[in-house]
């Protein structure tokens, strides 16, 4: 039996080398404990990892190892996993649209889809024109809005946030990430953070759940970059940005179709982990509306998702407060 999350790391691994999409991927990834108790999770995570039969280097470390993975104090040990890594997410995605269009995709950019007509044929409106066709797919998971609110509604926008510090010298660089490898902790509002190939130190985190981005992303990211590396108090951050990742009750990815609207189908939810997931996404998609293999498909769409309470605008605040119950929990 393939494993779906693993076959998901395959497909972009593959991607990449078939279509030669320059986005410096690179291997190597370590979870980092944030607690003497997380290192639990993670010695049973590595368990099943290895009962399952992975066959990538899966290794615990303790506190005193982990010097050789994070130029930082603050780390109670770490799982590193050889299977998993980095790369340049804008430029696989550029990669992989342009290698789309060379095998006769036709991609529309700038053209929002304000309404769907929906029936055995869909009409999706913009502001430019109608496309008419048998099958859609709906998949702009937090994005989604009203355009159908059965299925917004089952999804959460939490925001999420980067910053890039200046290029870095190579000493430094190796400071602070001796193997290169991605690292993200363990706790609610998670920190992720790896070098890119102009070794800049990206360090993402948050999980804006208020629906409101920071005024100044940079002001606000700066304090938790420092928290890890406190000798970055020097460095300059060049570049700032966020997105909305979006967040179903269980966490795991909504696929399916619509119960009513047999020829729409849909995928979302990835809950902040969507770069593979959405490459096993398309494929399951694929497979279904070519009618290639249901089975694959089916599984996914079988699993019940709770749609949340509170409406358009109580969801947001609700989650907000549910979410800071869980932080708390965590000074505990
Ligand atoms: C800051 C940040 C860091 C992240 N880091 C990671 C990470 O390290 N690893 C990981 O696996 N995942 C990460 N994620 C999550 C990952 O980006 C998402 O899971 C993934 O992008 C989901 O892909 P998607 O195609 O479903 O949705 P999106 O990438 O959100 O794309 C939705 C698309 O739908 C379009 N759209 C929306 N509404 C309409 C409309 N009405 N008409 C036409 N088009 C529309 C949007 O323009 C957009 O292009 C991160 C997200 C953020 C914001």
């Amino acid at each position: 039996m393939k494993l779906m999350g693993l076959e998901a790391v395959e497909i972009v691994r593959e991607r990449v080398e078939r279509f030669r999409i320059p986005c410096d991927l690179s291997w190597g990834y370590c979870d980092l404990a944030n607690k003497p108790r997380d290192l639990q999770g993670l010695a049973e995570d590595a368990e099943e990892l290895r009962s399952l039969g992975y066959r990538h280097a899966v290794r615990l470390l303790q506190a005193s190892e982990m010097g050789s993975v994070i130029g930082s104090e603050r780390y109670a040990g770490g799982m590193i996993d050889m299977g998993s890594g980095h790369l340049h997410p804008l430029n696989l995605a550029l990669g992989e649209a342009a290698a789309a269009q060379q095998l006769g995709v036709k991609l529309f950019e700038q053209s929002e889809v304000t309404r769907i007509d929906y029936g055995t044929e869909v009409s999706v409106h913009t502001a430019q024109g109608n496309v008419r066709a048998k099958t859609l797919v709906l998949a702009c998971n937090a994005y989604l809005n009203g355009l159908n609110p059965h299925l917004s509604g089952k999804v959460l926008p939490a925001g999420s946030y980067i910053i890039a510090t200046e290029p870095l010298s190579e000493a430094q660089a190796a400071s602070l990430l001796p193997q290169n490898m991605a690292v993200c902790d363990q706790r609610v509002a998670v920190d992720y953070l790896r070098l890119s190939a102009d070794r800049r130190l990206l360090f993402g985190g948050a999980c804006h759940y208020s629906g409101r981005d920071p005024q100044d992303i940079g002001a606000y990211m700066r304090p938790k970059m420092l928290r890890v590396f406190p000798q970055l108090a020097e460095v300059k951050i060049d570049y700032q940005w966020g997105g909305m990742i979006g967040i179903g009750a269980n966490r795991l990815p909504q696929i399916g179709r619509l119960a009513d609207q047999p020829n729409v189908y849909y995928a979302q939810a990835y809950a902040g982990h969507g770069l593979n997931a959405t490459h096993l996404a398309g494929k399951l998609l694929a497979e279904a509306i070519s009618g290639q293999q249901q089975g694959r498909f089916d599984l996914f769409a079988q699993v019940p998702h709770m749609t949340f309470p509170g409406g358009k605008h109580l969801r947001s605040p609700l989650l907000a407060l549910g979410m800071l119950w869980h932080r708390l929990k965590e000074l505990m």
